[in-house]
């Protein structure tokens, strides 16, 4: 009869959390073969952080995505359940985890999914009250608090991605003096060209929003230990609350003390099946996933992070297939990302021109607005769509959508073509489906490798 095996999981965020969740899609008799301890810093359950900004802005109550599972859930499938525990050390050499209980716990499998750390510049003014970062759920409820108090009027958010501009969003809906200060030129700019990013910001601006980018943060000044403005290049601004948001960092420090490789984005180096490196050896027993791990780029083949709850459920079927003798590798990223930004749908895949050219990418775009039904029909949304192609091979190689309907399932349909090593002219040739109810008869995605064609 098989021995029990012991697997330790550091983090009870996504990567943690997705780990667990794929052991017991393989059945009772699989989670049976393994004792599964998973600890995690933070309390309670495990919880959705990508909706904490929507719980922001009132769409429905935080307390409602600050749990969604409780701690019940996991022990009730036999997990050895630790929140609030930290995992203060890792040993390679005796396959051991030290915990903040003084615990040591010998392990079979070791899955690290540390998570993020938010990006904080160097500036002393960061500490003082009313600065927040917002990548937990505590830092939810905080902001939540701030931007609830009678005193709150004025708020600068630093940073214009993702995060940021749906932490805006809530700003303005509560009705606060909103500023965004970001030193790119234009909003989303690590997955979005500027004339895409461009509508983003117009869009956020008719909400109300001030936007000053291309611009650097001198200081952030307080009276009494509470902030109360932010100097960007001599202009002070007035500020009740600052949320810095400024990109995520691989929490990798405790992999790095035990002597596993770090890459040059700062996150974890893993190999296809997610194995950690030491010495430059891979530990066919040693996972890491999530945030705090770097992947391979699918177009420019360099490392890169891909910091998604999406990618991390990816992710988690390759690190427990591999655990159970099942050769499942990580294809390279693509990393299809879509976020909610006032009534906007902002997707893209792939890469940016910007990463393009600092690759040595040659590319050739194609870009169209229009409809997203038939003219005639009411309710119908625009949709801009711009693609990239590699000039050389003429394949496609990324792609940004924007509209305030249907973005998701096409961004999702672009990266399988880009897997597929789809050119513009087999894109501009495919095959769609209509009825003026729900799309056009000439479709936009068409015209924009159409109008790369003509340039290629
Ligand atoms: C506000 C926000 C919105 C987002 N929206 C989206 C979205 O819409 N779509 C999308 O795909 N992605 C989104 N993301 C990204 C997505 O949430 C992350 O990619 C995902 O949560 C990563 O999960 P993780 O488990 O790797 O990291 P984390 O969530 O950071 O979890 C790390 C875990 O490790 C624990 N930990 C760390 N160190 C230790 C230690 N030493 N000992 C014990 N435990 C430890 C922490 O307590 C935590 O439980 C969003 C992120 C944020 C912050």
């Amino acid at each position: 009869m098989r021995m029990t095996q012991k697997m330790v999981i550091i983090g009870g965020g996504d990567a943690g959390t997705y780990t667990l969740e794929a052991i017991f899609k393989k059945g009772a008799e699989v989670l049976k073969q393994f004792d599964i301890t998973l600890v995690k810093k933070d309390k309670g359950g495990s919880a959705s952080i990508c909706a904490v900004p929507f719980a922001l802005q009132g769409v429905f109550p935080m307390k409602d995505v600050a749990e969604i599972e409780p701690p019940e859930t996991f022990i009730g499938h036999g997990i050895d359940y630790r929140a609030e525990t930290e995992a203060t050390s890792i040993n390679l050499e005796n396959d051991t985890v030290t915990l903040s209980t003084s615990e040591e716990i010998k392990y079979d499998y070791l899955v690290i999914g540390t998570g993020r750390m938010p990006r904080i510049p160097a500036n002393e003014g960061t500490v003082l009250d009313g600065v927040f970062t917002m990548s937990t759920v505590e830092d939810g409820e905080k902001i939540a608090a701030a931007m609830n108090a009678p005193e709150a009027k004025n708020a600068v958010v630093l940073g214009c991605g993702t995060i940021g501009l749906q932490v805006a969003m809530a700003f303005l809906k509560k009705g606060l003096k909103t500023t965004l200060v970001s030193g790119h030129p234009t909003p989303l700019s690590s997955c979005l060209d500027p004339d895409m990013g461009k509508l983003v910001r117009e869009k956020v601006e008719k909400e109300g929003a001030t936007f000053l980018v291309g611009k650097s943060v001198e200081a952030l000044k307080g009276d009494g230990g509470t902030v109360k403005s932010v100097v960007v290049e001599g202009e002070e601004i007035s500020a009740d609350i600052v949320v810095i948001s400024k990109g995520m960092l691989p929490n990798a420090d405790l992999a790095k003390s035990a002597g596993i490789e770090v890459g040059e984005t700062g996150g974890i180096v893993a190999d296809q099946f997610l194995h950690v490196k030491k010495g430059g050896e891979y530990i066919t027993n040693v996972y890491a996933l999530g945030d705090c791990v770097q992947v391979v780029d699918a177009i420019t083949l360099r490392p890169r992070l891909s910091q998604y709850a999406s990618s991390a459920l990816v992710q988690a079927k390759v690190v427990v297939n591999n655990i159970l003798g099942i050769s499942y590798s990580l294809e390279p990223a693509l990393s299809p990302a879509i976020a909610a930004i006032a009534d906007l749908q902002v997707g893209s895949v792939g890469i940016t021109s910007t990463t393009a050219e600092r690759c040595g990418i040659n590319v050739v775009s194609g870009k169209k607005e229009k409809p997203t039904k038939a003219r005639f029909y009411p309710g119908r949304k625009s949709m801009a769509v711009k693609l990239l192609f590699d000039a050389y091979s003429e394949r496609l190689i990324g792609a940004q959508i924007i509209s305030e309907e249907m973005v998701a399932d096409r961004i999702d349909g672009l990266c399988n073509a880009i897997r597929m090593g789809m050119t513009a002219k087999e894109l501009s040739r495919m095959e769609k489906s209509f009825d003026p109810c729900v799309s056009l008869h000439r479709d936009v995605m068409v015209d924009a490798a159409e109008k790369a064609l003509e340039s290629l």
